[in-house]
């Protein structure tokens, strides 16, 4: 069993206080945000270190998907990441200071002809893609890839986004171990392959590097992309 978590930060500090910054997801959410403050890959994550971790509440779940395989929880919570954005309203530019969010999730179904390429690079999936995605199974089918209007999304964060009953908390530590304990024996965590310089070149994980890494896809099919999800 997997879970896939959407997860939200909100402002805490400053003139935007009580704003939601940043929405994501993950698997682990715990070891997400310790990544957040680590890296600094993603605008959110150059915020952390601009302004300090404290000026973000703590990480809230905002929703949970759980299926047998990291794919399945994948694609079933993927369109919805995309509605939770719109929802707390943390889709933005660098125009947006307040708002971290700037590309899409983007993933792509086994078998499914690419959305990548250079054709897709940067763009954000249809609607028509994302209702190819097998979203359908979990969570409320009716209005998935649809846009609330403004004011309708105004009344969801007053009425604090719906699923309450996991806002806030986090795993317990047994449910994580669970979860550590089930991805120890994955035989990818095994991988020898080397893609620093002058490593082997052109084996999977170099192709799962170039062709999913840097064009920012999650590709079901891949199996460096489902091990290296967190
Ligand atoms: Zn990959």
């Amino acid at each position: 069993m997997t879970i896939r978590f959407i997860y939200a930060y909100k402002w805490v500090r400053g003139p935007y206080t009580g704003l939601y910054a940043y929405v994501g997801s993950s698997f682990d959410p715990e070891k997400r945000d310790r990544a957040h403050s680590s890296r600094s890959d993603i605008p959110f994550d150059r915020a952390i270190k601009r302004y300090g971790r404290e000026v973000f509440g703590p990480v809230e779940i905002l929703e949970a998907f759980v299926a047998e395989t990291k794919p399945t929880a994948l694609s079933a919570s993927i369109a919805r990441e995309d509605q939770w954005m719109d929802v707390c309203n943390t889709y933005g530019t660098f125009r947006t200071p307040n708002k971290f969010n700037r590309s899409r999730a983007r993933y792509i179904d086994a078998g499914m002809s690419a959305v990548g390429g250079r054709a897709g690079r940067g763009k954000v999936l249809t609607e028509g893609h994302k209702a190819n995605l097998s979203v359908a199974k979990m969570g409320n089918q009716a209005r998935l890839g649809l846009k609330n209007s403004e004011a309708h999304n105004q009344k969801l964060r007053e009425a604090n986004l719906g699923n309450r009953h996991r806002l806030g908390q986090t795993n317990s530590e047994t449910h994580n171990d669970k979860i550590s304990e089930a991805l120890k024996g994955h035989p990818l965590f095994g991988s020898k392959e080397d893609c620093a310089r002058g490593g082997r070149r052109g084996g999977p994980k170099g192709r799962h590097t170039r062709w999913h890494v840097n064009k920012g896809f999650v590709k079901a099919g891949c199996e460096f992309c489902m091990a290296g999800l967190v």
